[in-house]
């Protein structure tokens, strides 16, 4: 399924989300010449028009990123790996490696337990965590069965009340889950921010698409 449409016949349009993403994503998007008119960590604008003519980002919720993208909503966008592992559409091309937003997808359980816990020995785990799908998938491929907790956000809270002893979360400096009196015991993957595009944009912007795309590719080169 897919549209194409994200920004009339010649504009481009760029799904972002707030939080890290955004954060980082403006520096990389500077150095490709992309430079929004409105300041996107101020503005309460969702879609805001930037220094080059046609071509405007939208700041949307990163699990939508995907979705947008999709259906051509936007042409392109940018979202974190853990976004996109989840996501189980498969309608977009997952482009260039943004290197930005660098955190690790792990498996996480109170210090107490690690002490005394086995992973090798476990047959069947119960795991809160938003990200559901890749849990399932990371714990069946290992013929591990799982009984999943759906949350929206701090992960890090349900061991403490008792909603289950594991999570699957995502780990930057490991300060969160310190905090919370948790450990990493597995590392599930290494996340960072992708830039993904609609497939029939591709075919139909191919020209301004692919000068966009060359140019951010340049960027990450130079940040490297
Ligand atoms: P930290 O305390 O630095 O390990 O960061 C952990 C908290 O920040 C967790 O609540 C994570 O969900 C969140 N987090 C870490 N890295 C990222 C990222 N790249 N994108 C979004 N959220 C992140």
């Amino acid at each position: 399924m897919s549209a194409g449409t994200g920004n009339g016949a010649a504009g481009l349009n760029i799904a972002l989300s707030k939080g890290r993403i955004l954060e980082e994503s403006l520096p990389l998007l500077a150095r490709a010449g992309v430079v929004p008119v409105e300041n996107p960590l101020q503005s309460r604008k969702l879609v805001i028009d930037t220094n080059l003519p046609g071509v405007q980002i939208t700041i949307i919720r990163a699990a939508d990123v995907p979705t947008y993208v999709q259906f051509g909503a936007a042409d392109l966008g940018i979202a974190g790996r853990d976004v996109l592992m989840e996501y189980e559409g498969d309608g977009l091309y997952e482009l260039l490696d943004l290197r930005i937003a660098r955190c690790r997808l792990m498996v996480a359980e109170p210090a107490g337990l690690a002490a005394r816990d086995d992973p090798k020995a476990w047959t069947r785990v119960r795991v809160a965590t938003k990200y559901v799908n890749i849990t399932r998938r990371h714990f069946a491929a290992k013929g591990i069965q799982t009984d999943l907790i759906k949350l929206y956000g701090s992960m890090e809270l349900a061991p403490l009340v008792g909603l289950s002893e594991r999570i699957v979360d995502l780990v930057d400096t490991g300060n969160t889950l310190k905090a919370n009196g948790l450990v990493e015991v597995e590392r599930i993957a290494d996340i960072s921010a992708w830039l993904v595009a609609n497939k029939a944009s591709m075919k139909m912007k191919h020209v301004p698409l692919k000068a966009l795309v060359d140019r951010l590719a340049r960027a990450v080169g130079s940040n490297a």
